[in-house]
């Protein structure tokens, strides 16, 4: 039996998912091998890597003048790409920082160039995303990068930054596919594949062609954007099972209905969850509700001596990896794409019994 995981990543995958790749494992589609053993330029393994593309963008209705990559190095490496790639050496890039993961970006793209702060959510104690009114963008930025979703704080926006022809660049490896999104607005989108996508290692990447072929002499080949759209993301060895495995996650999402679906779904797991945190005095969220991330839901017990009888308790009753991140304490429920109603209703039902036994 599995149980319920709520990790932030690597997170829960679709069990069908899992189950047609343990099917597949050992001879993939009758040709007496697995896809871990394919050479990744075979007609097979293509076909699976465009198919995994094509599936991406119908579910993100992706414009022809994006290209998707799927590179290495996880979302991290990104934050040393994107100012090699697109930060010229006497320009100056945007970062807005709302918690952990968007100050590791920039502090990355700091070794780059001139960053500019533009906006904090530490005069906020990081429970609250200052309004854009309250930014200080710089005249001429090579790109302005945000983090959709902040996975550690539970910070989330609910909104786009209007930054006019300035490539928006965004970190999305935490609430990609969760619901619909407008491409178009985005100069560049990229996600770890840990939480919506499939397995860690894998960074997904959709950027505009247009800012194809701007990187600095100085960048890496393996680093280069162009290079890695020139050969489909296949300069050397993709990551090819992470790949396909992202594939059959692709191929799922759509069986469910696409973006539109999780939305829904999501929306419910999120008033399920909040919903009881805010009824209750015994847990609380401290963040503005119209930052709430619907993905990660951090959350205290009144009396933080009561952590360990709560982690226990939830293991007991397999509800797995509530521990919040050891920066912040406290309590975190990943409640991703893969994670379904029935999920959030069991950890509801036992934060409801640990109360009535501790409040
Ligand atoms: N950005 C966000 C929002 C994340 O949640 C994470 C990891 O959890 C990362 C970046 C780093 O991802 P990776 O471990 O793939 O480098």
């Amino acid at each position: 039996k599995r149980a319920f995981n709520f990790c932030a990543g690597p997170a829960a995958l679709p069990e069908a998912v899992l189950q047609r790749a343990q099917a597949e494992l050992l001879d993939w589609q009758g040709k007496g091998l697995s896809v871990m053993e394919m050479s990744h330029r075979s007609d097979e393994y293509v076909a699976i890597a465009e198919k995994a593309e094509q599936d991406l963008r119908d579910l993100l209705a992706i414009p022809s003048n994006y290209k998707v990559l799927f590179l290495q190095g996880g979302a991290s490496q990104q934050f040393a790409e994107i100012p090699l790639n697109l930060l010229p050496e006497d320009g100056v890039a945007d970062y807005v920082e709302t918690g952990i993961w968007s100050k590791k970006s920039l502090e990355e793209a700091r070794r780059f160039g001139n960053i500019n702060v533009a906006a904090s959510a530490k005069a906020y104690d990081y429970f609250a995303i200052p309004g854009q009114n309250e930014w200080a963008l710089s005249k001429n930025a090579a790109y302005l990068h945000y983090a959709s979703n902040e996975t550690i704080g539970g910070l989330q926006f609910d909104w786009v930054p209007e930054v006019g022809d300035v490539p928006l660049v965004v970190d999305m490896s935490s609430d990609i596919l969760s619901r619909p999104l407008d491409v178009s607005r985005f100069g560049l989108i990229y996600a770890g594949a840990q939480k919506n996508i499939g397995p860690s290692g894998l960074v997904v990447v959709i950027v505009r062609e247009d800012l194809l072929g701007r990187a600095r002499s100085i960048c890496p080949t393996m680093l280069n954007y162009k290079i890695a759209a020139d050969n489909g993301s296949m300069y050397n060895t993709p990551a090819t099972f992470s790949w396909y495995l992202s594939g059959l996650v692709f191929e799922w999402l759509k069986k469910q209905g696409g973006v539109e679906a999780m939305e829904k779904l999501n929306k419910a797991k999120k008033d399920l969850l909040y919903g009881y945190i805010d009824k209750s005095d015994f847990y609380t969220n401290p963040i503005a509700t119209n930052a709430r991330s619907w993905m990660n839901v951090p959350f205290r017990l009144a009396d933080e001596r009561l952590d360990k009888a709560f982690l226990e308790g939830a293991d007991a009753r397999g509800l797995l990896n509530l521990k919040g991140h050891r920066s912040v304490g406290g309590m975190r429920a990943s409640i991703y794409n893969a994670v379904g109603l029935d999920a959030v209703e069991a950890l509801v039902a036992f934060m409801t019994e640990f109360e009535k036994e501790q409040g």
